[in-house]
């Protein structure tokens, strides 16, 4: 049989079975090699939903994965074996957004691994055979795995827009952030400040590109002279990160909010913070074709995303990881599930 981790409810994750399954027409059926756990599946284990994406029945999540082949696909020369990454979000391709190519908007989207369709932590899945991205030799199952949240990384830094010099602050410095941080680097901008209460996450932060590293923004900011930063990116799950990021930004910035806040709620916000500074404010939702980029990122070795894997489980210690994850161990970073390991 076939097991999966099921989500009942707040805090509660465990083992069950089920028929592997996702897609029906036109899919291939793969194992599941590696799995990460990705903030917003936190979100579903801490507060039981997402806004209105409520969890109602045991719920299996999981989108940043990687699999390999059980046979071959004639259509696309796949062969058996094969290591490949899978897109977990399949767009309707039919409405206003879509057509416009904001196909991370699309409001009649199916999204594995996200209420009510189960994910990715499972041995075996089937899955749409135009949602799978073969990956090249020279990467890792664990690479392949962590090209969604880089991906998330890249359509924020695409809705940044960060110009040559400029300054830039980084709320956050999980995988989402220490993701940001190397894209940035590459991209010209200038100082970088990172900021995050986890010591092991700014040495990190700082090793991977950021100039600056901080507890907090006003200790970062004040203490290196700057008067706030042109480009704030947020990603963080704290739901005082809106008002953090304005009160990184210089006047005349702009802001990108790329965290999901615990509870689904910001802080109050002062409205003459943000309104003074004539902020120009992007709210980042998953994101757009950007595997190829991420592809390339990761085999060339611009970005380095095996610096943000800090732990590794089998399929049976999910609810070790799932609580550590939630209770910001130190020292951990992305906790990779391996479904094929004892
Ligand atoms: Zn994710
Ligand atoms: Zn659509």
């Amino acid at each position: 049989m076939n097991t999966a981790a099921f989500i009942h409810g707040v805090r509660d994750i465990r083992i069950g079975n089920i028929e592997p399954g996702f897609a029906d027409n036109n899919s291939a059926l793969v194992d599941i090699v590696s799995v990460g756990v990705c903030g917003s599946d936190l979100h579903y284990y801490k507060d039981g939903g997402i806004g209105s994406a409520l969890i109602k029945a045991p719920f299996v999540p999981g989108h940043e994965f990687s699999a390999r082949l059980t046979s071959d696909i004639d259509s696309s020369k796949l062969k058996r074996g094969q290591l490949v990454a899978v897109d977990p979000s399949l767009p309707c391709n039919r409405c206003e957004w879509c057509e416009k190519g904001h196909h991370n908007l699309c409001p009649d989207v199916v999204f594995l691994g996200a209420p009510p369709h189960h994910g990715a932590l499972t041995q075996q899945l089937k899955v749409p055979i135009q949602s799978i991205i073969p990956i090249p030799d020279i990467m890792s199952a664990d690479q392949a795995a962590m090209l969604e949240p880089l991906g998330v990384c890249i359509h924020a830094i695409d809705l940044a827009k960060p110009r040559l010099l400029e300054s830039v602050a980084v709320l956050g410095c999980g995988p989402i952030g220490l993701g940001i941080i190397q894209l940035l680097q590459l991209s010209g901008c200038g100082d970088i400040f990172a900021i995050d209460p986890q010591r092991h996450r700014r040495t990190l932060a700082k090793k991977l590109g950021a100039t600056h590293v901080g507890e907090n923004i006003e200790a970062v900011l004040d203490n290196n002279g700057a008067n706030g930063c042109h480009l704030v990116i947020e990603a963080t799950n704290s739901p005082a990160g809106f008002q953090d990021a304005v009160n990184a930004s210089r006047i005349g910035g702009r802001l990108v909010l790329a965290g999901i806040p615990d509870g689904n709620t910001y802080d109050s916000l002062s409205a003459a913070d943000a309104r003074r500074r004539g902020l120009t404010v992007k709210f980042s939702r998953r994101m757009g074709n950007v595997y190829p980029r991420a592809i390339d990122l990761v085999a060339t070795g611009k970005v380095d995303v095996d610096e943000l894997i800090s732990h590794h489980f089998p399929l049976q210690g999910v609810a070790e990881a799932f609580a550590m994850q939630a209770d910001e161990t130190e020292g951990l970073i992305k906790s990779i599930i391996c479904p094929g390991q004892e």
